[in-house]
């Protein structure tokens, strides 16, 4: 035995013997965040894994949700309820409590749109940018390669198993994340038949929203819920709630009365009157389309002029009635608009749509049975927002962090790139300014007017229920549709019908 292997022989003996390193000798032992920490740690000792199956699946995708986004958002929420914001935890931390991290770089891309993201999460395949449904082998705007290309989603596999399944979004139904339970395409923007080229429709192409409503797969989606109205009705119909508008299809198909038409049993709502009226119980399939595009951000949806559900009266009226099937559902809940404040450099309403978020995930976990339902919320990708400086603590998330080289003041949220950026001259004194209305945007680095980018770090997975604890260490993303195959025993499920397209 060589010195050092002596040396640390009687060190570790004098650590069984000494009383002086016993844990409550530490003169640290009543200090307030060393027993918050072992609290901490005996509740995850306490914590077994959950073999048994999932019979439910939900899935929240919170478009956008950087790890900063998860930061900001619990202080700023406990700074609202005036309580210690930094330690403060939002419903999905604290209800889900196995993390990983995802790789969410594409096939063709180091930072990734949310089309192939999706596609990922709900298929098992890393894909291409732009494009939905779809694997490898698609050329990104090239419909007649979607043939051959296309997957079967997880959706798609639970609708031939009898299961039921539903898709919430804030967004347009249509848009990227949403589609791709549904729909394949070779561009993300073909969301109605009016997006589609004459040499695309020539060649049998078919936009999103009629993918949806022409969806083979089992009895269709039990519930729909979301905005992208237009994509739905015809350009010479006229919108029920903005004034002057019109639909915007082109073809002559009427697809709200299309869906209506193949169910006996189906109800299709555009307000939240009607929305609050239906009985999950009475009713069996649900379509609601509550805009014409995207559904309002939560800071405006007060406003909204025909009145729109929150993403938590949403996903829980999609529980109800989903949870009738005794045969189990999956669910997808996409918080699609995270993602679009961030694009418009404006971290106030990003945060807000990330804590209307957090209720829809509390809603829901108070109403489905933990042991028997695997509970997955995570963002297709990131956003270049930071929160920088050294602020000291309880300092308004939102406010000013310090002072810069060029005397003027700067915010503890800043963006890499954006709207928020000046082109010349200099950024602006933020002296007299206030940053946290609701309006502001914070102050970027690259200007890129249209629009601020997405980043390519990796995004929180966090887990919940049967085999949540498959999600660990750093994964890559088309892993979240197999753990949820796994969970729920997919493969073994007889399939009524192989999934055409
Ligand atoms: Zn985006």
């Amino acid at each position: 035995m060589n010195k050092l292997a002596l040396a640390l022989l009687a060190g570790a003996s004098a650590i069984a013997t000494a009383p002086a390193f016993a844990q409550d000798a530490l003169p640290q032992v009543n200090d307030s965040y060393f027993k918050q920490a072992q609290a901490e740690l005996d509740r995850i000792i306490a914590r077994q894994p959950n073999t048994g199956k999932a019979k439910n699946v939900i899935l929240f995708v919170a478009d956008g949700l950087s790890v900063p986004t998860v930061t900001a958002a619990r202080i700023f929420d406990g700074q609202k309820k005036g309580v210690d914001g930094e330690s403060n935890k939002l419903a999905f931390e604290e209800l889900l409590p196995y993390v990983a991290l995802a790789k969410t770089y594409t096939h063709d891309a180091q930072v990734a749109d949310s089309a192939p993201t999706a596609t990922a999460m709900v298929s098992g395949v890393k894909s291409v940018n732009g494009t939905v449904g779809v694997t490898q082998a698609i050329k990104y705007k090239d419909c007649t390669s979607v043939k051959g290309a296309e997957v079967t989603t997880i959706f798609e596999q639970a609708e031939n198993a009898g299961l039921s399944t539903g898709v919430v979004s804030t967004a347009r139904i249509t848009h990227a994340t949403p589609a791709a339970t549904y729909a394949k395409v070779a561009n993300r923007d073909q969301e109605n038949d009016s997006q589609l080229s004459d040499a695309d429709k020539a060649a049998g192409c078919k936009d999103i929203a009629a993918q949806l409503v022409d969806w083979p797969a089992g009895n269709g989606f039990e519930v729909i819920l979301g905005g992208g109205r237009s994509n739905f009705m015809l350009k010479d119909q006229a919108d029920p709630e903005a004034d002057g508008k019109t639909g915007s299809r082109t073809d002559g198909r009427d697809l709200v009365k299309e869906w209506q038409a193949k169910y006996n049993d189906a109800a299709y709502v555009w307000n939240k009157a009607e929305f609050d009226a239906i009985d999950a119980a009475k009713t069996g399939h649900l379509f609601g389309l509550f805009e014409r595009s995207h559904m309002q951000y939560e800071t405006d949806r007060a406003k909204d002029k025909g009145g729109e559900p929150s993403l938590a009266e949403m996903t829980e009226k999609a529980i109800d009635m989903l949870s009738k099937d005794e045969d189990g559902y999956v669910l997808m809940v996409e918080a699609g608009r995270i993602d679009h404040a961030h694009h418009a450099g404006n971290a106030y309403r990003a945060l807000e749509d990330t804590l209307a978020l957090s209720e829809a995930v509390k809603v829901a976990l108070a109403k489905v049975n933990p042991e028997e339902t695997l509970v997955v919320l995570t963002a297709d990708h990131s956003h270049t927002m930071t929160i920088s400086g050294y602020p000291k603590r309880n300092n308004p998330i939102l406010g000013i962090a310090g002072k810069a080289d060029d005397g003027k003041p700067y915010t503890t949220l800043g963006y890499m790139n954006g709207p928020g950026a000046t082109a010349e001259g200099g950024r602006a004194d933020l002296t007299n300014v206030d940053t946290s209305e609701p309006d502001f945007l914070q102050q970027a680095l690259v200007p890129l007017g249209e629009s601020e980018t997405h980043a390519g770090d990796d995004v929180p997975v966090f887990a919940q229920g049967p085999w949540a604890h498959l999600f660990q260490g750093v994964i890559e993303q088309n892993m979240i549709y197999h753990v949820i195959a796994k969970a729920t025993d997919m493969a073994a499920k007889p399939q009524k019908q192989a999934s055409a397209n």
